[in-house]
């Protein structure tokens, strides 16, 4: 795949105030209006994501644009390093790991949280596919460390519900994403959620709050293994989640010896 250089992403320069969790109750749903006419004025409008090749000191680094409301896979060989990067900030990324070799095998939200006794890995720790085997490590997060590991995708019947049909969602463009390398899995996974502020409350309730990252924040992944890394830019539109509008994230795979 070749592409032009890497993008310019336009950031909304209003930082906006972080929420900390707990703050809004609202529920975990929906992305649309003003997102588009944003990223045509930024001379954008591809929906699907841009791969460039960065000239590093070394080995290049390989970029992707997850545009708003959509889906990427990459290829990830194990020792790179992943970036994701929340450019505008307060923007939520789905995320996916699946085992090159063996796609029957991926990142375990649910064994990940077994293996470390927490919700969610600190850095230096690891997330763990089905069979508790680290697949990615989380390196580094200079983010203020909110991020879930409890919430499924969204989906087509979650917007449904709210009388939005056909809203774009990250299951469907996870599917998509997954179909472009060539995988077909039995189940959707489910996701580890970069950014998400919906930490559980001391009466048991999960609360959503706007995402805690601000522009520019990133965190960072070491792979264990040969991957397929799939992220999404979460589809909800409607406060809290992602402050009530979609943004674009970006990958950075770093090779073993450039990181
Ligand atoms: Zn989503």
């Amino acid at each position: 795949m070749s592409a032009p250089g890497p993008i310019e992403l336009a950031g909304d320069a209003a930082q906006l105030a972080i929420s900390p969790v707990g703050l809004p109750a609202l529920s975990r749903d929906a992305c649309h209006r003003g997102q588009s006419e944003r990223w045509a004025v930024a001379g954008y409008s591809g929906i699907e994501g841009v791969m460039a090749e960065m000239a590093g000191s070394g080995a290049a680094q390989r970029v992707v644009i997850v545009a708003p409301r959509s889906g990427q896979a990459v290829s990830v060989g194990r020792g790179e390093q992943v970036r994701v990067l929340d450019a505008d900030g307060h923007q939520v990324g789905d995320m996916w790991a699946i085992d090159a070799a063996d796609p029957g095998r991926w990142l375990s939200a649910s064994h990940t949280r077994d293996r470390c006794e927490r919700l969610f890995p600190a850095v230096g720790e690891q997330f763990r596919d089905q069979h508790g085997v680290p697949i990615l490590q989380l390196a580094a997060d200079t983010s203020p460390g909110l991020h879930d590991m409890l919430f499924p995708p969204c989906d087509r019947w979650l917007y449904e519900s709210r009388r939005l049909p056909g809203h774009a969602n990250c299951r469907d463009n996870f599917l998509a994403a997954v179909a472009s390398a060539g995988i077909s899995l039995p189940i959707v996974p489910d996701p580890v959620n970069l950014f998400q502020n919906s930490g559980p409350q001391p009466d048991g309730r999960l609360r959503i709050g706007v995402a805690a990252s601000r522009p520019g924040d990133a965190i960072s992944f070491l792979a264990q293994r040969d991957l397929v890394f799939v992220l999404t830019a979460c589809s909800v539109d409607y406060p809290p989640l992602s402050n009530g509008r979609c943004g674009p994230l970006r990958i950075e795979v770093t090779p073993a010896t450039a990181a």
